[in-house]
């Protein structure tokens, strides 16, 4: 009896751990994910983005990640920093309606904050606001009154010197305002692209500058692709984006050819940040980039 005791025991105990991903040595100093809004993996193939395309060369990649469903800003957003899809982070709207409050679910800044890291959001739409839990960031910047991905990553840069973040969200609009107005895939949605390459192109060029891109990890993604003037279904055009990652310990070159959802993206920045993962996340960390 004695032994099945130490055997049930032992059993729930290897249970605990495999429900999380303990804290681990962390693989890179800093985590900046750039988020390009409507990002649709056909389009930006199209478009002039030479900054995102030597990344990609340098990086590992997959065009064919998915996001949630309804393929939504907000929503995708929101399970790109909590890990888990609406049915767990409960966002159902689209907008800044503060009255719903904020995202009911931890939040990568919220996990890591309290350890000592520093954080920071850079956003293109107000309804960012919902992403940002009470203490989780050191600081939330919407650069109004034309929160563009010029004035965002103008923003970022400004900022990086002083505040030096760990763990950072960029987040560029243009494409979806484009392309909702001139269409997915429009040449004004393409220009819009390059526009926010060129925004890339200051990030990546702040995080040089700051001497910290031998330790820095950059996820380049997207919250949902688009069709005509719109998105939000279950369709591939809608429901499919890049999953790119460049930086300390990413295979050059690499193609990920296994599966890859808009959730991995906030196990992975926990992960390579050495924090553990919670046992809610839907996400997992995409190991098959990395070294
Ligand atoms: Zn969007
Ligand atoms: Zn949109």
């Amino acid at each position: 009896m004695k032994r099945h005791a130490l055997a049930r025991l032992a059993v729930l105990f290897l249970f605990t751990a495999a429900c999380l991903t303990a804290q681990t040595t962390p693989r890179a100093a800093h985590v900046f994910i750039v988020s390009f809004d409507g990002g649709k993996p056909s389009v930006i193939a199209d478009s002039t983005m030479p900054v995102l395309k030597k990344m990609v060369a340098e990086g590992a990649c997959t065009w064919d990640a998915k996001t949630v469903v309804p393929s939504i800003t907000l929503l995708a957003h929101a399970s790109m920093v909590s890990g888990v899809g609406p049915a767990k982070h409960k966002i159902t709207w689209n907008d800044w309606m503060p009255e719903k409050g904020m995202i009911p679910v931890p939040t990568i800044f919220s996990l890591v904050h309290p350890h000592g890291f520093t954080t920071a959001m850079y956003a293109g739409k107000p309804k960012f606001k919902h992403l940002n839990l009470p203490g989780s960031l050191d600081e939330f910047v919407l650069p109004l009154p034309k929160a563009d991905a010029k004035a965002v990553a103008a923003a970022f840069a400004a900022r990086l010197p002083l505040l030096n973040p760990d763990l950072c969200l960029i987040h560029f609009a243009d494409p979806d305002t484009v392309g909702h107005k001139y269409g997915w895939g429009s040449p004004e949605q393409k220009i819009a692209f390059a526009e926010s390459d060129a925004a890339l192109k200051v990030v990546m060029d702040a995080i040089q500058a700051a001497g910290i891109a031998d330790t820095s990890v950059v996820i380049l993604t997207a919250d949902h692709g688009g069709h005509e003037k719109t998105h939000g279904s279950d369709s591939p055009e809608d429901v499919n984006i890049p999953w790119i990652v460049w930086g300390k310990g990413v295979k050059k070159g690499a193609v990920l050819t296994g599966p890859v959802s808009t959730c991995d993206t906030a196990a992975t920045a926990l992960w390579l940040l050495g924090q553990p993962i919670p046992a809610e996340f839907d996400g997992k960390p995409v190991f098959a980039a990395f070294e």
